[in-house]
């Protein structure tokens, strides 16, 4: 049941809260992971008080909108592709996965010409993985002064998604490095970057511990995927 689960998961966040040293005050909220899940399981989490939900393709995304209550809120946390932004920006109240300036730079462009200003988190690839996505920690400082000029991004915080780990303990180092960095382009830029997204299913007990405002939870609320998308019956395929 959702709701065993559900109960499960917000005590670890509440006591995860409490234990860390970096929360500042601020508030963790839980997004919850649904891709691959159908409207019928949204439905049961919204019935037990979730309602920001997380998705990572934009047309099973669209698919599920349409399906469930205005007051679901809806986070785009996968990697968005340049002929997908437009299309996306007016469903999603936060985009997690901003990964490079030339993304930044087409959000910003496509914004402007809706009349929107998004909220977005710059992704960091902070263990240095070359082959995934998201700014290296050099990259994101050197290009930092050009991020904060496209007028029409609200830069929220910053998200990671650390490399495979045995244990929850070996992707700590990898939070604080966010963290870090977090408060190095604060007082290098004067930025404020209130939002930390970090920490799944498996380790966002340390990702809290290490100040995570946003954990973003699929596996350990809903069960596990098929590894399919979900689209509704009446459709063959969905484009993406
Ligand atoms: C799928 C996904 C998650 C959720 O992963 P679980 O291990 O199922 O909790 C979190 N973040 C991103 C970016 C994802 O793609």
């Amino acid at each position: 049941m959702f709701a065993d689960r559900f109960k499960i998961i917000s005590d670890k966040i509440k006591a995860a809260r409490e234990r860390s040293l970096h929360s500042a005050g601020r508030e963790v909220r839980l997004v919850a992971v649904s891709k691959t899940h159908p409207p019928e399981s949204i439905l049961e989490a919204l019935e037990c008080g979730v309602n920001v939900f997380g998705e990572n393709r934009l047309q099973e995304a669209k698919a599920k909108i349409q399906r469930l209550p205005s007051r679901c809120h809806w986070h785009f946390i996968g990697h968005l592709q340049k002929n997908k932004i437009r299309q996306a920006l007016p469903l999603f109240e936060l985009i997690h996965g901003v990964d490079s300036l030339a993304i930044a730079k087409d959000i910003d462009r496509i914004a402007s010409e809706l009349g929107l200003f998004p909220k977005i988190l710059l992704e960091v690839n902070v263990a240095g993985e070359e082959t995934k996505f998201g700014f290296s920690p050099a990259v994101l400082r050197a290009q930092m002064e050009e991020i904060r000029k496209l007028a029409r991004l609200q830069i929220e915080g910053l998200m990671t998604i650390p490399p495979p780990a045995p244990t929850p303990e070996d992707s700590r180092k990898h939070f604080v490095a966010l963290r870090h960095l977090r408060g190095e382009l604060e007082s290098e830029f004067a930025l404020t970057l209130p939002e930390l997204s970090m920490g799944m299913s498996d380790d966002f007990e340390v990702a809290i511990e290490e100040g995570a405002t946003l954990v973003r939870i699929g596996t350990a609320l809903f069960g596990s995927r098929s590894g399919k998308t979900w689209r509704p019956e009446e459709t063959d395929s969905l484009d993406d």
